[in-house]
């Protein structure tokens, strides 16, 4: 087996075998796994005709790796995961009473993937609930490690909430009633500047207008108000000469040149401009809750969540999977729409720098959309007949052609 290896910090040294983690996943996770593995396989053969091949390796997590080993994630997934550097993933269940709020954030917490990434781009063909979703070409980074999400909050009436309230009385006068539960909102220098040069970075090697810093920093001044502070003075320490602020910009547009421009939005703006400004936004980064709205949000803007890809990325492992869950209804009938996890390998292809191959799924989805090729879920509203997951997986390879 060859494996990718991490040089001087986190550049990748990628074999032309590489092994790659996969997870299936839980309820439609075998089947959009399959059918995403056919599609990736393929795209890799056309780019490269052979000279290049994925070899996967199977890890298991969830419901298949609690039957054979008796633990949701055993360590040895996680060892494998570690070794293979790259991962993609079927949805995992999130089980209850197991000690962990849920697999996909235990993954998170333990590769520090820090960036959650996530594309958002209009697929001509696709029902959208808006006039103009064409408009749409986002890619949202959102920091994946602090903020509400870090899980420090207690019940109303456990001891910790109790210490809480009492020592926010003695130490600083806050009165809090009895029935208060309380969440911690941790944001830290570190991490949100870590978040925002990956978006920078993002946004200069795929040559993007802008990257949005997205906060609620009117009102949280010292966590999502620091969170813009930090990404602005990043900017100009570690990229100011190939970046320049809005407010500079507007002052004299001619100067931006190859710049890429660095804006500011407070959040509840920012959900109204993404849908009445929609091309003037292009790289978001944001901290965790925000980022979580924005991105379900956005998806919806050009036909929802099967559509969405994404991306857990650190200094060294990234894990890639679909922005949806499980869907247990459809479970093992072969009638999910696979795009989601698809897309989310032409995410991967581009990560370990074949790029020729992720080029070739690209294209090759959208024009199985603009030829109106699409599972149950779509279909319904298109009045179109439905492809099978499957179906769909041969729909995309047919329609692969070689970058010239
Ligand atoms: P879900 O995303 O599974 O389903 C939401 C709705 O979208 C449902 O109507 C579902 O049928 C539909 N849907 C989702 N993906 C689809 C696809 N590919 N094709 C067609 N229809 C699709 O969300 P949920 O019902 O809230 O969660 C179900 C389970 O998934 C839960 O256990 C949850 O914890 C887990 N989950 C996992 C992840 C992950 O692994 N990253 C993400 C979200 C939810």
């Amino acid at each position: 087996m060859s494996y990718i290896e991490v040089k001087e910090g986190s550049k990748l040294s990628v074999p032309n075998n590489p092994t790659i983690g996969y997870i299936e996943g839980d309820g439609i996770g075998p089947d959009i796994s399959k059918a995403s593995i056919s599609v990736i396989n393929a795209a890799v053969e056309v780019a490269y005709s052979g000279n290049k091949v994925i070899e996967w390796k199977k890890i298991l997590a969830g419901d298949e790796a609690m039957e054979k080993t008796g633990k949701h994630l055993p360590q040895e997934s996680l060892d494998e995961i570690k070794k293979c550097v790259i991962a993609i993933k079927g949805p995992l269940t999130t089980p209850i009473g197991e000690g962990f709020r849920s697999l996909n954030v235990t993954l998170r917490q333990y590769f520090d993937l820090y960036a959650n990434v996530r594309p958002v781009k209009y697929f001509p063909g696709v029902p959208s609930p808006v006039k103009n979703p064409e408009k749409m070409d986002m890619v949202v980074f959102r920091e994946n490690t602090e903020d509400l999400y870090a899980g420090i909050e207690w019940k109303y009436d456990s001891e910790e909430a109790k210490k809480l309230r009492w020592y926010l009385k003695e130490q600083f006068g806050i009165k809090l009633t009895d029935d208060t539960g309380i969440g911690i909102k941790p944001i830290s220098r570190f991490k949100s500047q870590r978040l925002v040069r990956k978006a920078i970075q993002f946004a200069l090697q795929n040559h993007r207008k802008s990257v949005t810093l997205v906060h609620k920093g009117n009102i949280m001044k010292y966590t999502e108000g620091s969170f813009k502070e930090w990404g602005y003075q990043l900017a100009a320490s570690e990229f100011g000469d190939s970046t320049i602020t809005e407010d500079e910009y507007l002052k004299s547009p001619g100067s931006a040149g190859w710049k890429v421009v660095i804006k500011d939005r407070i959040t509840d703006n920012m959900f109204q401009q993404v849908l009445t400004r929609t091309d003037e936004y292009d790289v978001l980064a944001t901290t965790n809750l925000n980022g979580d709205y924005l991105s379900d949000a956005l998806a919806a803007q050009v036909g929802g969540l099967g559509l969405a890809p994404g991306a857990n990325i650190g200094d060294v492992n990234a894990i890639f999977e679909a922005v949806h869950g499980t869907a247990p209804k459809y479970a093992g009938m072969d009638v999910a729409n696979p795009t989601s996890l698809i897309l989310s390998g032409a995410m991967m292809l581009n990560h370990i720098g074949w790029n020729e191959a992720g080029e070739v799924l690209d294209n090759a989805v959208h024009a199985a959309y603009s030829e109106q090729q699409v599972t149950q879920d779509l279909a319904r509203q298109m009045n179109v007949k439905a492809l099978k997951c499957s179906e769909f997986g041969n729909e995309v390879i047919k329609r692969m052609k070689k970058i010239k």
